[in-house]
């Protein structure tokens, strides 16, 4: 792509999206899939990830169509089949019932996110806000929760609804900066969303400035996580305010924080085009540091060279490998997960094929209620075979890096199905032994929950 035609930022959404040229590609049952399912899950792609990133010779096994595009095994079949009847039928208020009733069934607020980790200031909620580790605070900007396109996988889908107004970012960013100035023991802020970057520059610079005061000194690192390295490298490069973008990643960084943007790579597709690879170069002009991460996902990445090239090329191009994630129990679960043996196995093989420099790279982790759960490895220890883990983040600081053992199941695909090995009654974190033979959060939680 060639940076002296900038090109303008246009979504497409269920509606829109029979106007783009590819559309004609797309064979009837899989168009159909992406209106029914497109009605239960948020449908948004773009001109760049449609002519750039997606393969239209390789369609529908493409990742990157598989990650943008709603495919019908994404819905239990006989919801798909009765939204579809629905439809057709016409009947606007039983498809609006029955729309609600599937999304209700598809967990959309995963690991106690509304709930458990919302704080207060003076006994007043501090809106947009979470804390679950001591030295990291969590912040939802109420501009930045949509996206450049949205990923078919993502647990956020609730949320999609925000509307960018400079008050509301005026208003968030005071309380944010109220709560940290309470709060010494945070080092760390990750604004996050949807993707912060879907702000305009002027909007962003609401938020961030206010953290460069001298009294938030405490607060050491700012990280961005951002989808927009892969859905809208323009962004960086040539947006109306790209370049003020950086200007404003130079301030932040010659006010002596640590600036990190939190690139999420699910594919190298995503590093292929010169564009991205040029945002990237002019991110890291700025002295911010671009990290990787991403959830291993069936049909998108369940294979160790698609993770090779992506840590290859983001370390050749500056970028530090972070974290590979084990897809949560929110959405489509069932059509992107992976056994967590599986995911091991593709952690351990990428692991093994790329230079140490890449290894920064952590994971397979579930970002659970008590923490971060590291797969560190599936040994046999005295005749059994077993699941060694560790907390790499934990509610509770001190159980971080404390390997403990669950039974070895190779159809388990999330922390909550694992029981203790060795015949033992209960986790070491936890206080009780588990219900039922399953690990109890809600004994755990007694324990860690602060
Ligand atoms: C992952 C995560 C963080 C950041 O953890 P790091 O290990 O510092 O990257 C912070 N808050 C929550 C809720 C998280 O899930
Ligand atoms: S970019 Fe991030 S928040 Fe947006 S749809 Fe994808 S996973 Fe969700």
């Amino acid at each position: 792509m060639d940076n002296s035609s900038p090109v303008k930022y246009k979504p497409y959404n269920r509606s829109s999206i029979q106007r783009v040229p590819q559309w004609e590609r797309i064979p009837q049952d899989l168009r159909e899939a992406v209106d029914v399912v497109g009605h239960v899950l948020p449908f948004r792609t773009n001109q760049y990830v449609l002519d750039e990133l997606i393969d239209w010779d390789r369609i529908p096994d493409d990742p990157i169509f598989r990650l943008n595009f709603p495919h019908r095994t994404m819905l239990d079949p006989d919801d798909y089949l009765t939204l579809r009847d629905l439809l057709r039928s016409g009947d606007k208020q039983q498809l609006a019932k029955q729309i609600y009733q599937v999304r209700s069934r598809m967990n959309p607020h995963p690991a106690g996110q509304l709930t458990h980790n919302v704080p207060e200031l003076d006994g007043e909620v501090v809106p947009g806000i979470q804390h679950k580790y001591a030295q990291t605070v969590l912040f939802f900007p109420s501009a930045g929760q949509t996206c450049h396109a949205y990923c078919t996988f993502c647990f956020r889908w609730p949320q999609f609804v925000g509307e960018e107004d400079l008050h509301f970012a005026a208003r968030d960013a005071e309380g944010l900066a109220a709560y940290l100035k309470r709060h010494p023991e945070v080092t760390d802020v990750l604004i996050t969303g949807g993707d912060p970057l879907i702000m305009r520059t002027a909007t962003l610079e609401r938020y961030l400035e206010p953290l460069l005061s001298p009294e938030l000194a405490h607060v050491q690192n700012i990280r961005i996580g951002t989808k927009a390295v892969g859905y809208w490298p323009q962004r960086f490069v040539s947006d109306v305010d790209a370049d003020d973008l950086l200007r404003l990643f130079e301030r932040v960084v010659a006010a002596g924080k640590h600036l990190a943007l939190m690139g999420h790579y699910n594919h190298p597709a995503e590093l292929r085009p010169a564009i991205a690879q040029n945002a990237l170069r002019r991110v890291i002009a700025t002295g911010a540091v671009v990290r990787m991460q991403s959830p291993v996902l069936r049909h998108i990445n369940d294979d160790p060279m698609a993770w090779h090239e992506l840590w290859t090329q983001g370390v050749k191009l500056g970028a530090i490998p972070y974290y590979m994630f084990v897809e949560r129990d929110t959405g489509a679960r069932s059509y992107f997960e992976l056994p967590l043996a599986e995911a091991y196995d593709i952690f351990r093989t990428a692991y093994g094929s790329v230079s140490g420099l890449s290894r920064t790279v952590r994971g397979p982790s579930m970002s659970a209620m008590p923490g971060k759960v590291l797969i560190d490895g599936t040994p046999t220890i005295r005749g059994e075979k077993v699941f060694a883990l560790q907390f790499l983040q934990a509610r509770q600081g001190d159980l971080v890096r404390r390997p403990f053992y669950a039974k070895f199941d190779p159809a388990a695909t999330w922390f909550d199905q694992l029981v203790p090995a060795f015949g033992e009654r209960s986790f070491f974190f936890e206080d009780e032994p588990p219900a039922a033979g399953r690990s109890a959060f809600g004994a755990s939680l007694a324990l860690v929950e602060v």
